[in-house]
């Protein structure tokens, strides 16, 4: 059984978006009480509290009266926060993330709901405690539903996100092998000679984010138009982000649904140069991210995923005879191998030189695949279109 998320816009009313308010403020409440209480018992006596002295220091609270309005809300939902709480901590323990933060009102709200919960037959959602939420689907689900997590954006809009278990199935074979390297000119090269632009979202908007930032910095802290004009950055924020989801979702489905093995060199192996100027192009890329979305499209799909764990000079090396160009300089974009003579260019010769490096094991193992019939897939026509003008 794999996991799958769907996500979709919610429209509360007025009453429903108070109580919303309410649901957001507890979760945040107790996510900020227990990570400072989890806190502070680690640094006084030496003591990790786990999910399960939260979960009764919680029971105990609500009891108290000062903070019996805890009991107002789904409390499902509370030990929920409690939940994600200790995976923040292991997350940090395990070097995965940094020590967990306090939950601030004005960045993304959420809570989760783990059950009884439900869609309605005209398609609204039920929670607990509160009248269905006009909820626009888009799409069927497929799979057994297990939780649902509300979220409200810093613009102001709100969305379910459902979370389904779904039988995985084998896709048939139906595609190539292509190996592929992330740039920051070309956002994706492919060793077929395929290249697909770097967008640059951010870069495109950052003229109306430094203007709208710096408007914001001259209102006055706590007025109303400061309120309005920080929803006015959020909104340019959010608006490249889901540019660059958007892309990278397109591009991600397709790499998925036309190849049986996509491989890819690791982003720690890709060596995130720390350099300054280089730093704002990178994150604008977003590649973690894309990466993500490719491995999960990728088993959505049944497209093997290669990620490249160890170094090599994939750009150096001609793909074709193993010959290694040491004086290959970072200006040089194409070049032809003294030793065979093939012409190459240097993106698509390090992407072919990836795929070839993936797995050398199982690449030696297995038969060629030959394609069967041809899969479909939901939501993708084949091709691939960014859709966007000139800069
Ligand atoms: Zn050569």
């Amino acid at each position: 059984m794999a996991n799958k998320a769907y996500k979709f816009r919610l429209y509360p009313t007025p009453e429903q978006k108070s109580y919303l308010a309410r649901c957001f403020g507890y979760s945040r409440f107790v996510y900020n009480h227990f990570l400072r209480l989890t806190t502070d018992a680690y640094a006084e006596c030496k003591k990790h509290l786990r999910y399960g002295d939260t979960a009764k220091l919680l029971t105990l609270l609500k009891k108290d009266e000062q903070y019996s309005w805890l009991t107002k809300v789904n409390s499902q939902s509370l030990q929920q926060t409690l939940k994600d709480l200790e995976s923040a901590f292991v997350r940090f323990f395990k070097k995965l993330g940094g020590f967990p933060v306090f939950k601030k009102k004005r960045n993304r709200q959420s809570f989760r709901v783990p059950q009884h919960w439900s869609i309605s037959p005209d398609g609204k959602l039920k929670l607990p405690k509160m009248q269905p939420i006009k909820m626009v689907q888009h799409r069927e689900i497929e799979g057994t539903p297990t939780s649902v997590t509300i979220i409200q954006t810093p613009t102001g809009k709100y969305y379910a996100c459902i979370l389904v278990e779904y039988d995985q199935k084998q896709a048939p074979l139906n595609g190539g092998k292509i190996g592929a390297d992330l740039g920051l000119k070309e956002f994706l090269i492919t060793g077929e000679g395929k290249k697909y632009p770097n967008p640059r979202f951010y870069r495109r908007a950052l003229k109306r984010l430094k203007r709208l930032q710096r408007s914001l910095s001259r209102k006055v802290k706590g007025s109303t138009s400061r309120n309005k004009q920080r929803l006015l950055v959020a909104m340019a924020h959010e608006k490249v982000a889901n540019q660059r989801l958007d892309m990278q979702h397109k591009l991600s489905l397709q790499l998925t649904c036309d190849n049986q093995v996509v491989a890819v060199e690791d982003l720690h192996i890709k060596g995130m140069v720390k350099n300054h100027k280089l730093a704002q192009a990178i994150s604008d890329a977003a590649w973690g991210q894309f990466l993500t979305l490719l491995e999960y499209k990728g088993k959505l799909y049944g497209c093997e995923i290669r990620k490249l764990d160890r170094f090599f000079p994939s750009s150096k090396r001609c793909s074709k005879c193993g010959y290694i160009h040491e004086n290959l300089t970072l200006d040089i974009r194409e070049w032809v191998c003294l030793e065979c003579g093939t012409h190459h260019d240097r993106d698509v010769n390090a992407a072919t030189n990836i795929l070839a490096f993936s797995n050398p094991q199982i690449r030696q193992e297995l038969p060629e695949s030959t394609p069967k019939e041809p899969v479909e897939r939901q939501g993708y026509q084949g091709g691939y279109s960014l859709g966007l003008g000139s800069p």
